[in-house]
């Protein structure tokens, strides 16, 4: 019997991208496990990574290419399935424009190899692609406002920390490298305070959790900033030297009183007084932010007011500190590699409005291909995403199940997964690059991305300068982070850190601003939320049990959870346990009524990325929308009503 332990790393759309052991036993993965020498996960993983290898070898898994006739699906050959795909894009150009194929890109995983799937319609000439971000697009954007470019601290930095805010973030179910780290600060004494409106997992681990009422949030952090301000304790010295905009961010604070701001955010006076204790005698504080500020409309407004705390506190450029919301995943790539200076005229749909893009249209999308990622359970306004695809006459989908995407297409290719694949990957929540090694053959007959680019570039007049072995293609991608002194054989060792990046960002107080300063926001807009005639703020969340719409429809025989406050559920003639009807404008789903006496009485709670075809699908109520800055997707802009059956 052939053993080995190889060692790759989690590439699932997740912050953490663990370092990861694949105990291999005649070409089978018989476990997982975290890798003790990965300086962020240090062995940990989660518990999605222990029910990951059900998914590798699930029947219902796709393992060989398929072609709908008829409204059927029949297996056909790799050969078959590229021919086909090749000649239907050499007819489209030929006969109409390169503009009608329309690549959407996925964030299921985001290795160096995926930067040449871009590239392929890059070199097909000017085929339409997407914009916008359905993740962390706010934030970057926002930060890239305040410091110049986003760049968090290192997660080990919190070591340095007396306090922590974790606003918006639930390591418990989405950040479990962080759940160290509040220990640490805890067993030191200091504080660690959650905010959030939504009552997590993580909020037993914390001293305090305060509740804002849902998109308020910035009225919170301009409170705490009024009150330091008012007791004289803010960091005059950061503020004053290093900062643009200083008086007009004071005009914004002292626009309101802490009591009004208390009413507007509906957080409790005393303890927002708390909050500001601890920001006065227990710094450094390190600001730590999730995902759920970004689902805003303005959630600029809130990111900036935050950052700007983290200023008035003392937070920026020292150990200990920062205000923390990610990485850039793509740092160490060349992005040249995309190629999209090679289209700079191309027209680009917004991902999040992808079905009214698509109804839209002109000239029409004759043909769309799909890569890593489910957009009819993953983007807003499910059911017109679905009604748009349904039109698009012909679809290829590269992924792993028959999920509300997969199932639409006209051919869907097979893909690999992390454990068999070779690869890099870099991460949004930590700055390790770490390795893809290969630790099975892949399943069945299925391909990575980069091998479907690889033979359908083939059948291309540019495939001299597109096909090339997998080795050379990462030298040439990874060219930004060899040239640092890095050796590709060092990242497939075990990986190393970004060089380029630093563990406590700006402890020069030099910011890559215009002006080389910080800038505080100087002006302040936050408009009343919609459907206000909607009696609750819908929060679809990312939950602990599964990442995105990675499920099998075996896992999705029950009906959603809705978690409601229990008053409200019971003054709405709900019975825990029992079927209710979630609904809106967009549509109507029915639910398992959940209760929680903690929770807030103006929200409900529903877990993300369920099917459709399995009557789970969230976003068949979400609104399809941009968020002022960034081109995120405000998911949380979306109000329902809650109903007995
Ligand atoms: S899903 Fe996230 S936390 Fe879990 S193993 Fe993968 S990277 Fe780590």
């Amino acid at each position: 019997m052939e053993k080995k332990i190889v060692k790759t790393t989690c590439t699932r759309d997740c912050p953490n991208n663990c370092g990861i052991l694949a105990w291999v036993e005649n070409d089978l993965v018989v476990k997982l496990t975290g890798n003790k020498e990965h300086p962020i996960n240090n062995g940990r993983t989660c518990v999605k990574c222990n029910h990951y290898l059900e998914r590798v070898y699930h029947r219902e898994r796709i393992t060989y290419p398929l072609k709908k006739v008829q409204g059927k699906f029949i297996r056909i050959s790799w050969e078959e399935a590229l021919d086909e795909i090749a000649g239907k894009i050499k007819e489209i150009c030929k006969t109409k424009s390169p503009e009608s194929i329309l690549y959407y890109q996925g964030f299921g995983a985001r290795t160096a190899l995926k930067l040449v799937n871009r590239r392929f319609f890059n070199l097909l000439g000017n085929t339409t692609v997407t914009k916008g971000t359905i993740c962390g697009g706010t934030g970057e954007s926002s930060q890239n406002l305040d410091f110049g470019t986003r760049i968090s601290h290192d997660v080990k930095d919190y070591e340095n920390s007396n306090s922590m805010i974790l606003w918006g973030r639930n390591p418990v179910a989405t950040g479990v490298n962080l759940v160290p780290m509040i220990n640490n600060i805890k067993d030191r004494n200091g504080k660690v305070v959650l905010i959030d409106p939504v009552n997590t997992q993580t909020a037993p681990l914390c001293a305090l959790h305060l509740k804002p009422k849902p998109g308020t949030d910035a009225y919170l952090a301009l409170a705490l900033s009024r009150i330091l301000h008012d007791e004289g304790v803010e960091d005059n010295d950061f503020l004053q030297n290093h900062c643009l905009n200083y008086e007009a961010y004071k005009r914004v604070v002292y626009s309101r009183t802490v009591e009004e701001y208390a009413t507007l955010c509906n957080v409790p006076l005393e303890q927002i007084l708390e909050v500001a204790k601890v920001l006065k005698e227990m710094k450094p504080t390190a600001f730590v932010l999730g995902w759920g500020l970004h689902r805003w409309e303005y959630a600029h407004t809130t990111l900036r007011a935050i950052d700007a705390l983290g200023a008035a506190a003392g937070s920026i450029g020292v150990a200990g500190g920062g205000v923390s919301q990610g990485f850039e995943e793509y740092a160490p790539y060349d992005w040249s590699i995309w190629g999209d200076e090679l289209q700079p005229k191309r027209k680009r749909f917004y991902m999040q409005l992808l079905g009214e893009e698509l109804k839209n249209a002109s000239p029409k999308i004759e043909m769309a291909m799909i890569t890593a990622g489910n957009p009819v359970s993953m983007l807003p306004n499910a059911n017109l995403t679905k009604e748009a695809l349904s039109e698009v006459p012909f679809l290829v989908v590269v992924g792993h199940f028959l999920d509300d995407t997969g199932i639409m297409a006209d051919i869907l290719l097979p893909v690999t997964t992390f454990l068999e694949e070779k690869d890099i990957a870099a991460s949004y929540g930590h700055s390790f690059i770490g390795p893809l090694n290969p630790a099975i053959s892949p399943i069945g007959e299925c391909k990575s991305d980069f091998e479907i680019f690889m033979e359908l570039g083939k059948r291309f007049d540019f495939a001299a300068e597109y096909v090339k072995p997998l080795d050379e293609w990462l030298e040439i991608i990874m060219k930004p982070t060899l040239e640092r002194g890095v050796s590709l054989q060092q990242i497939f060792d075990g990986g190393v850190y970004n060089p380029d990046t630093p563990k406590v960002p700006y402890l020069d107080k030099n910011f890559p601003t215009s002006t080389g300063k910080f800038q505080l926001m100087n002006d302040f807009e936050l408009p009343e939320g919609r459907d206000l005639d909607y009696k609750y703020q819908l929060m679809s969340i990312a939950p602990k049990e599964w990442l995105c719409s990675e499920l099998s429809l075996e896992e999705q025989k029950t009906l959603l959870p809705v978690k409601i406050n229990t008053e409200e559920g019971l003054k709405l003639g709900l019975e825990e346990g029992k079927v209710c009807i979630v609904e809106n404008q967009f549509g109507a789903i029915r639910c398992l009524a959940e209760f929680d006496g903690e929770q807030r009485k103006d929200l409900v709670v529903i877990p993300r990325g369920g099917w459709g075809q399995a009557g789970r699908n969230i976003n068949e109520l979400t609104r399809g929308l941009v968020s002022k800055v960034g081109d995120g997707t405000p998911y949380y802009e979306t109000r329902v009503n809650v109903r007995s059956m």
